[in-house]
Formats: C-alpha cells, sequence, structure tokens
C-alpha cells in the first residue's frame, strides 16, 4: 500500500510534542512491513531543514479568499528517515521557526492543507490512503470529498488519528471563504456549535477515526472537549490503537545523547552513571532519589500542581529526594516553577524551554518520572522512562492507565495513583521514595519495566489492518 501521512510535526525536521514522535516512526515502520509510506509537513525553518539536501518536487499555486499563493513542495534528498518526507514551502506564511503560536495559525495552516490537496490533485497516481494527524490536517478529507476542483481525490480512503482532542483549531464562520469552492449545503460538515471545528469535521469526514490509545478512545465517549456527542454518534468508525516507541531514536543502548549507555545486563551500573552527571550538572545529591519531569507546562500535564506538591514532598522527606523540571508552556506555572528553586538549592531545579538532548539524560539519569496528567491521549514519556529502567509515576488516566501496572500487582513496574491532586502526588512520591530504599524490589521492578515490549512494530500492523479495512 501507498500511504502519505498529512501532518504539522514530524520528528526530527520539527517537534513540540508526542504527535511529531508518531509521525517520525510510524511511517518508519510500515515501509518494514514492505508498504510506501510518505510523510507532508509544512516547511518550518529548523536545524534539520538546514543541515538535509533538498529536491523540488512540485510547483503550484492556490487562492484563499482574496490571496493568491504560490507554493513549492520540497523532498529530503538521501531518504534519511528511511521514508519520503515532503515540506510544503509557503513563502511568508509556512517557512517560520516555531510550530504554532502564531497569530496567524488558523490562516497558516488552512493554507498548508489547501497546498497539500491542491498537489495531491495533480498526482500522475492515487496513494492508497490518506492519513491525517490532529485538526492541522483535518480539513484534508473535507476538501477531498466537498469542493468542486478535487472531487476526483474523494474515493480516495481517508483515516483521521486524534493525538490530542483537546485542541480542535475552531474558527469563525468568516473564514469559510479560505476554503476553496464547496458545495455549501453541506456546511454541516464543517460546522459544530456555531464554529468551523476541524477536528469535527475531520471525525464526520474520514473513513475511520482513530486515536493514539484504547483507553483514550473511552474517554472521549464522555470527555472530549464538547465533541462527545459526536464520538457517540460516529463511534462504529472510531478505534483506539497504542502508540509504539521508536527503539532505533530511544534505546539506553545506543543513544548518542547520554553519558553512558547500558542495557537490561547492566542497568545498575549504566543508569547509576548517567544519574551522577544529571546530579553533578544540577547539584543534587546522589544518593537521594530523583524525580523528574519532562513535557509541556500546561493545565492537561497537570504541571500547575507541581510547585506545590513538591514543596509538601520535599518538607515531607525532610530534604531526602530531589527534583528536576524539564519544560515550558503557561508563564504562570512557569513562573511558579522557578521561584521555588530558591528555597530549595541543590533539591530541586526547573529548565525552562525545549531540550531533546537533556531530555534523554533525565529519562537515562532519573529514579522516577511523574506524570500527574488531568489528560493523556497515550502518553510516550512513560514508555521511554520504562525502557531507560525509570520508574513511571502516573495518573491512571488515558494511555497511562493502557502502559502502566502498579508495582503492588503481579508483573507491575510503576506507581499509579487515581486523582490529579497535589495529595496523591505527594503520597505517590512517598510510595516512590519507599521503593527506592528496597534495592532489590527497584531492581526488579526496573528489569520488569525495561522487559516491555512497546516497540511500533504491533501498533503498525494495527494501523495497516485499518487500511484494509477501507481499502476501496
Ligand atoms: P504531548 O501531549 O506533549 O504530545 P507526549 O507524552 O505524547 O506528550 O510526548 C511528549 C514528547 O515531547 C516526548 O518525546 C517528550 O520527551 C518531549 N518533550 C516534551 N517537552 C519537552 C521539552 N521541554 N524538552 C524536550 N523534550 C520534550
Amino acid at each position: 500500500m501507498e500511504i502519505l501521512h498529512v501532518s504539522a510535526e514530524c520528528y526530527p525536521m520539527a517537534k513540540a510534542g508526542g504527535l511529531a514522535d508518531v509521525v517520525g516512526a510510524l511511517p518508519k515502520y510500515q515501509q518494514h512491513l514492505g508498504h510506501i509510506a510518505k510523510v507532508v509537513m509544512p516547511m518550518h525553518r529548523t536545524e534539520f531543514l538546514y543541515d538535509n539536501e533538498w529536491e523540488v518536487v512540485h510547483k503550484g499555486y492556490f487562492s484563499m479568499a482574496h490571496y493568491n499563493f504560490d507554493f513549492t513542495i520540497i523532498r529530503e534528498k538521501t531518504n534519511k528517515l528511511h521514508f519520503d518526507l515532503y515540506c510544503v514551502d509557503i513563502h511568508g506564511l509556512l517557512d517560520r521557526e516555531k510550530i504554532y503560536g502564531y497569530d496567524d495559525d488558523t490562516e497558516r495552516f488552512m493554507a498548508f492543507q489547501i497546498a497539500v490537496t491542491e498537489w495531491l490533485s495533480k498526482w500522475e497516481h492515487h496513494p492508497d490512503v490518506i492519513h491525517v494527524h490532529d485538526h492541522h490536517a483535518a480539513l484534508v478529507p473535507f476538501m477531498m470529498q466537498q469542493c468542486f476542483a478535487y472531487r476526483h481525490l474523494a474515493r480516495i480512503p481517508t483515516i483521521l488519528t486524534i493525538h490530542n482532542a483537546q485542541y480542535q483549531g475552531w474558527m469563525g464562520w468568516d473564514k469559510v471563504t479560505y476554503i476553496p469552492a464547496w458545495d455549501t449545503w453541506k456546511w454541516g460538515l464543517l460546522d459544530w456549535a456555531n464554529t468551523i471545528n476541524p477536528l469535527a469535521c475531520g471525525i464526520k469526514c474520514a473513513d475511520k477515526v482513530s486515536t493514539v490509545s484504547p483507553g483514550y478512545m473511552n474517554e472521549l465517549m464522555y470527555a472530549a472537549n464538547g465533541l462527545e456527542n459526536l464520538f457517540n454518534y460516529e463511534k462504529g468508525k472510531c478505534s483506539g490503537i497504542l502508540n509504539g516507541i521508536d527503539y532505533s531514536v530511544w534505546d539506553p543502548a545506543i543513544d548518542t545523547y547520554i553519558l553512558d549507555n547500558y542495557s537490561i545486563s547492566d542497568f545498575e551500573d549504566g543508569k547509576a552513571l548517567n544519574k551522577k552527571k544529571l546530579c553533578d550538572d544540577f547539584g543534587f545529591d546522589i544518593q537521594n532519589p530523583l524525580f523528574v519531569f519532562i513535557g509541556r507546562l500546561v493545565n492537561e500535564k497537570a504541571a500547575d500542581l507541581l510547585p506545590q506538591a513538591f514543596r509538601i514532598a520535599l518538607e515531607k522527606a525532610g530534604g531526602k529526594c530531589s527534583f528536576l523540571v524539564l519544560g515550558s508552556g503557561e508563564t504562570a506555572v512557569e513562573q511558579a516553577l522557578q521561584q521555588i528553586q530558591h528555597n530549595w538549592i541543590g533539591f530541586y531545579n526547573s529548565q525552562i524551554g525545549y531540550n531533546e538532548k537533556l531530555s534523554h539524560q533525565m529519562y537515562a539519569g532519573a529514579d522516577f518520572l511523574l506524570m500527574p496528567s488531568r489528560v493523556e491521549p497515550c502518553g510516550l514519556n512513560q514508555m521511554y522512562a520504562m525502557r531507560y529502567g525509570t520508574v513511571p509515576v502516573v495518573r491512571s488516566i488515558g494511555g497511562l492507565k493502557d502502559t502502566v501496572i502498579d508495582y503492588g500487582g503481579e508483573n507491575g513496574y510503576g506507581i499509579c495513583f487515581n486523582h490529579a491532586s497535589v495529595d496523591d502526588i505527594v503520597y505517590s512520591i512517598g510510595r516512590g521514595r519507599e521503593l527506592y530504599n528496597n534495592k532489590i524490589t527497584l531492581a526488579k521492578v526496573r528489569k520488569t519495566m525495561m522487559m516491555v515490549n512497546n516497540s511500533w512494530e504491533t501498533s503498525a500492523r494495527k494501523y495497516i489492518d485499518l487500511y484494509k479495512s477501507i481499502y476501496k
């Protein structure tokens, strides 16, 4: 089969979170299974863009309301990612450093989707499946089916994967003129609660809808940021496929970002050396259990609870534990996390920003990884932590519930709690300290989690089965 993935992110070209990891890995594993998988994304101005060679494969133009745009599709020349990576360059709109966060994001991603559909309409053959990811690409199935210029694409099967239903790409009806001419009596496909809702539109128009864990799919039926009724109505075409992790990137035995490589046979020494480096860098006592948090500092991740939880946990532990945070997000949370730093020098540190290398070093050097998320569609961090022998301390929700078993149960390896609350976090940190002091159980737990197979192979097959079920 030939599959075209459409996404705003793809690791290592551009990454803001888990979406990039998935779109950078799934196509690679689909290629391993003998299929042709390609990715098309906006041409963000990232290091990867400048460090690699590109060739122009298409030039075209389109109109969006009263603006006319030229666009260019470029392809990475050396097949570095083991699949074809295409980028859409629209001068002045997409060629920017950040992936998101501009006032004209609506226009940027609308233009991206029109350019992709326009390009696709010029292909001499058709791919077998168009796989769109999140709201930034969710209007593509609608355009393929309803826009007059693209109707010849209407029979190509489409699948929408929702990596996070909190973000839906809402825009006012005044923006409807951006969409190339379409059957206006079909306006109901675009609408949800009197706004244009690209994610809702994708759910209505795509042949299949998947999300990134079975647990999250069930939760969306009653908690989907306003789309609950739609998910219930479309339930027949919805399914959850758990994300995998890319072992060619996330493996402590080959990871080039970490100080000392290790595997299941020598993890005790390997982790100790990596922990020493981290503790030296941040002035922590290596004897203390080290808890880390890596991620977006937003409400979904319950990052706002961390400052108070750390304060209480440190007071309770009499300074016998250390905390390190890496992330960026809401300013108030960033500030609160930085403020407590002064009171707990040598026990607590926060690094505000995005740092791929440090994140790998933290997975390798930490003892525990905290994820108190309010919403967690899949969560990759806990799976990376497990691979690196770092105990995940998670709230049992969404994908975290599907992937982490409490060490109190049979074959368990993590610490699970029920509520995204300061009390539950502090209590679970206490359980972590107890586990840390019981070296025999800790070693067993680490071994068990490092053996869990979270590879993409199984999930990549499940996606292929899903495509086959809609193959026309
Ligand atoms: P999200 O909801 O953000 O997509 P996931 O758990 O699915 O959450 O994926 C998060 C990914 O982003 C992981 O690869 C994690 O290591 C990475 N990440 C998040 N924040 C940072 C940061 N500040 N620096 C480096 N990597 C980060």
